[in-house]
């Protein structure tokens, strides 16, 4: 037995699936979860000793790749003048003058520690803003396991949602509506009926977590134009998409500004740090100033806040995003002529730093879309490319993500172990 599974067996005693996150159970790919020991730049290695070139960083968050010095230099000489106070810090300030400074949509923000609670909170207070219950989602979108946003597309032609989890009331998930990425008409028509009771849009502006679908020309300005005639709020999760797709998240690559916005990942540089933000006038109805209710024992904590400013820092060098999505691109263009010349179907994209890659001739567009794809076929090549030390995500509904620290050796090292994975398939 070799000591991930060791460990595997071990975990599994006393934490249900062996894990504190499903996906990393390996369930959807079967075969041990690796159980990482150290992580270093692009490297990660397991219990066994085994290195990998890392593609998920995390899920994301580290985008400057594992142990950067600046952000563990930050964390120890923080962690050294006490761990968390409960209390402001000068910090939390500096921290939130740079998010609005960065995402210009931001005018106001609160810091909490998951993804989850910024998602959560931030559909809290469009629903007391606007003094109406009713949300939109998108098939395929994630954001976070808060009870409202753990709702799925119920049958019929307007789309109320059932609960995508046992746990969730359905009196619950019958107040979001769940529409399809990318249908304009869908939008316009549920807004044509009931736009008046619909406190809020929420959406992944490229959705990372069906794997990577982009927004068609006009998705995102539909949403920014609905919202805008019937006073609902539009939310852009950019919990993934912030700081990594450019500095200013999707909502300036794409030029539309949303009305709130999330953020989490990349924010933190690997430690709990999460944001929900955007305009003072909503943002003024959270407590202590207004009625909406949110909090934290350790929001904003000062040594998740030193780690995040440490990174920032360092994405604002010139360049730092366009290099990022040059290298980005370089790995999915070498993937997909891999797989040409072996003759896979087989298609990709990337964002910035975020890429897809589908086992489909052509790249998806919707839900329905990605759920085409061979995930059969992905899952061989999973085990192939872990076998030759790379780690892509455990899923084929998973985007992935390329750091700063990845060098051109790591790319064509991944682009070979393709090409022999495709040429084994
Ligand atoms: C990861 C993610 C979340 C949830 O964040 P957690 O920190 O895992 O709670 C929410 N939205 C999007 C788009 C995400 O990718």
């Amino acid at each position: 037995m070799s000591r991930n599974d060791t460990l595997f067996a071990r975990s599994q005693t006393h934490i249900p699936g062996g894990v504190n996150s499903p996906v990393r159970a390996f369930r959807s790919v079967g075969g041990t979860p690796r159980f990482f020991e150290r992580g270093q730049g692009p490297h990660v290695w397991d219990a066994d000793g085994k290195r990998y070139i890392d593609y998920i960083g995390s899920w994301g968050p580290l985008i400057l790749g594992h142990a950067h010095p600046d952000i563990v230099e930050a964390v120890c000489a923080t962690a050294r003048s006490g761990m968390s106070y409960g209390a402001p810090t000068e910090r939390e300030a500096e921290m939130a003058e740079t998010l609005c400074r960065l995402v210009p949509s931001l005018e106001m923000v609160r810091l909490t520690s998951s993804g989850t609670e910024a998602c959560m909170s931030a559909v809290r207070l469009a629903r007391g803003f606007t003094g109406r219950n009713r949300i939109v989602k998108f098939e395929g979108c994630y954001h976070g396991h808060g009870d409202s946003l753990l709702v799925k597309a119920g049958s019929g032609m307007l789309t109320f949602g059932n609960p995508d989890s046992a746990g969730v009331p359905a009196d619950l998930a019958a107040h979001t509506l769940v529409l399809q990425y990318n249908d304009i008409e869908g939008v316009k028509q549920v807004f044509a009926e009931m736009g008046d009771t619909i406190a809020a849009i929420i959406v992944e502006p490229v959705v990372g977590n069906m794997n990577l679908v982009a927004p068609e020309p006009g998705f995102l300005e539909t949403l920014r134009e609905v919202c805008t005639r019937h006073g609902s709020v539009l939310i852009f999760d950019e919990v993934m998409t912030g700081f990594r797709v450019a500095l200013g998240g999707a909502q300036a690559h794409y030029g539309i500004t949303p009305d709130l916005s999330t953020f989490g990942k990349v924010v933190g540089g690997g430690m709990p740090l999460a944001v929900f933000g955007g305009r003072a006038d909503i943002m003024k109805h959270l407590a202590p100033l207004g009625p909406v209710y949110q909090a934290g024992t350790l929001s904003g904590n000062p040594v998740a806040v030193a780690a995040g400013l440490a990174q920032l820092k360092h994405l604002q060098t010139p360049g730092f995003h366009d290099a990022l999505a040059a290298k980005t691109r370089a790995l999915v263009d070498g993937m997909v002529g891999a797989a040409h010349d072996t003759g896979v179907a087989f298609s990709g994209q990337s964002v910035g730093g975020m890429f897809g890659v589908y086992f489909s001739a052509a790249v998806p567009k919707s839900y329905p879309e990605v759920m085409d794809s061979d995930r059969e076929r992905f899952n061989r090549f999973f085990h192939h490319m872990l076998d030759a030390g790379v780690y892509l995500a455990p899923s084929a509904f998973e985007a992935g993500f390329v750091s700063a620290a990845h060098t051109d050796a790591d790319i064509a090292e991944t682009v070979a172990a393709a090409r022999a994975a495709f040429a084994a398939l």
